[in-house]
């Protein structure tokens, strides 16, 4: 059982029986619903807390509170008191961060180094509200540029929108709940979040120390429901922007759910990383390794396709298994721990049947393979050099989210921008190298929403904005970059027609 060490948890907590029951924080209370979701542990799949469950009776209560009142208090916050509470928040997790280690070590499966990752980042994401901030801004327009609008004038406020639906997925719970907590709030929303039924303890946490730092209480809740009881919420009229960080094939679904709404979608990946003849070969094989195994592939920005030029192939390959090699897999609670478990099972499953397909098709496996437990798998490199049959692979046409990827060689640059672009997806792309007409081009062409020279895609906090293309979304992360999504246009004109303003058209 996973429970806090600190007693600021105390409230959301109760114990019975040997069990750590969770409750879910609905605009002001900590509810025990009586109804639980079981939290395992991918690490051994052992039950380590149940979770309050809420019905939609429940569901709809809340929303109609934060829907008529919560959204206008939230508004009420002034701003400079709104950058505060996020202040003081951040200062909380930094003084309980032990317990928020163990909750993603324990619910998440990451290593403490990855987990210390995520909560650095909560922390400088919360501290950097100020900066979404001064993205809330406004227009003047003159009116004299049109025969019908001379001696008027307007005012384009932005405005928030009331209501964001923050569905958060599992592979980074706190830092995707506290990013887009950020934005949507210090743009002057309410926010509900879906938690992701797999580790939704780490949400709850941060709804806790939300509460303590004067988070206006009437204007957050956490919806703990399964994702396929979601329908209804995504398509609820209370409800103006959808905030979703998941996988492209449910990101279609809520689309189609949700009806008129604004969105933020951010979509599957795994990403392209094209290594040029004169790239520092050494760097390029660190760097995309360590794109394959972080956090067992489970990242969106993960590097899932490997494009060498010819001249290097048989280099690059052989310093990305060597790479590859170093890499211990095991319980994420052991300091050697590099690569820790999947999420779960069907994770696993689904790695082994894309192994096997792929190797049917004619690829090779020139490192790893091998499922080591019911959540543990060896990271794993497919060759190919028949790029026909590469492109019918599953792993080539869908996001495998675990830490395996292809690898191929191209000739011309345009061969490596068909290979990228290819793929229905169009997160990043990682390009190694120095010519910088071969690097122009690839810009030009390639179809994704960022690229990295001379590194792994890493999203990190959002200091740069990232977000996809094509099946990879709609909208962009990052600080100051998400303020348009979350908020609405408002045009005030002022007519001021014959009132002698304007002297040179009397
Ligand atoms: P997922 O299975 O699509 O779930 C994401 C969230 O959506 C969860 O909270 C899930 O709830 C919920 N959900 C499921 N069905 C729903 C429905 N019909 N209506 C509303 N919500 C629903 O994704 P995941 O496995 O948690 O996360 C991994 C995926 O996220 C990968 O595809 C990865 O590439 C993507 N991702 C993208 C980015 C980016 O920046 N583009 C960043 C991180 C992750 P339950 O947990 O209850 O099912």
């Amino acid at each position: 059982m996973f429970k806090p060490v600190s007693n600021i948890f105390n409230n959301i907590i109760v114990e019975k029986d040997g069990v750590t029951y969770y409750k879910t924080y609905v605009a002001g209370n900590w509810i025990d619903s009586g109804e639980y979701i079981d939290i395992k542990s991918p690490i051994d799949l052992s039950i380590i807390a149940k979770v309050s469950r809420l019905n939609w009776q429940r569901i709809d209560v809340a929303l109609d509170s934060i829907y008529n009142d919560g959204r206008w208090v939230v508004r009420d916050v002034p701003g400079w008191r709104r950058v505060e509470i996020l202040e003081k928040a951040a200062q909380i997790i930094e003084s309980v961060k032990e317990d928020f280690v163990q909750a993603l070590i324990l619910n998440a499966g990451k290593t403490r180094s990855q987990a210390l990752g995520e909560i650095t980042a909560v922390i400088d994401r919360l501290r950097a509200a100020h900066l979404d901030a001064r993205k809330i801004f406004g227009e003047y327009i003159p009116g004299d540029w049109d025969q019908t609008t001379t001696e008027t004038e307007a005012i384009v406020r932005r405005e928030p929108v009331g209501v964001v639906l923050a569905i958060i997925p599992f592979n980074y719970p706190l830092f995707d709940t506290a990013s887009k907590i950020a934005y949507s709030f210090i743009a002057g929303n309410a926010v509900v979040i879906k938690p992701p039924s797999a580790d939704p303890l780490p949400v709850l946490m941060l709804a806790r120390v939300l509460e303590l730092s004067g988070f206006p209480k009437e204007a957050l809740a956490v919806f703990t429901i399964p994702g396929s009881e979601s329908d209804k919420l995504v398509a609820d009229e209370r409800i103006s922007a959808i905030s979703f960080t998941g996988s492209s094939e449910t990101g279609k679904r809520v689309i189609e759910k949700a009806g008129i709404k604004q969105f933020v979608m951010e979509l599957g990946g795994g990403d392209p990383a094209i290594v040029l003849a004169d790239a520092d070969i050494k760097l390029a094989a660190e760097r995309i390794a360590m794109g394959i195994y972080s956090y067992a592939g489970q990242r969106c920005d993960a590097v899932k396709l490997i494009l060498a030029e010819e001249s290097v192939y048989e280099e690059l390959k052989k310093l990305v298994v060597a790479e590859l090699t170093k890499v211990k897999v095991g319980d994420p609670r052991d300091p050697d721990t590099v690569m820790g478990p999947l999420i779960e099972v069907k994770a696993v499953d689904e790695m082994m049947l894309a192994i096997d397909e792929a190797v049917k098709l004619g690829g090779r496996i020139v490192y790893g393979g091998k499922r080591l437990g019911p959540t543990y798998v060896e990271p794993t490199l497919i060759e190919f050099t028949d790029k026909d049959a590469m492109k019918r692979s599953m792993l080539y046409q869908k996001e495998v989210f675990a830490p395996i990827a292809l690898l191929t060689s191209f000739g011309e640059v345009d061969e490596a921008i068909n290979l990228a672009n290819g793929r229905k997806y169009g997160l990043d792309v990682a390009i190694f190298g120095v010519n910088m007409e071969k690097i122009r081009k690839l810009i030009r062409y390639l179809e994704t929403g960022a690229i990295y020279i001379n590194d792994m895609p890493r999203h990190g906090v959002g200091y740069y904005p990232f977000g996809g293309r094509k099946y990879s979304g709609i909208g962009r992360e990052g600080i100051g970059y998400s303020i348009e999504y979350v908020t609405a246009y408002k045009t005030v004109m002022y007519n001021f027609k014959g009132r002698g303003i304007w002297r040179y058209l009397l």
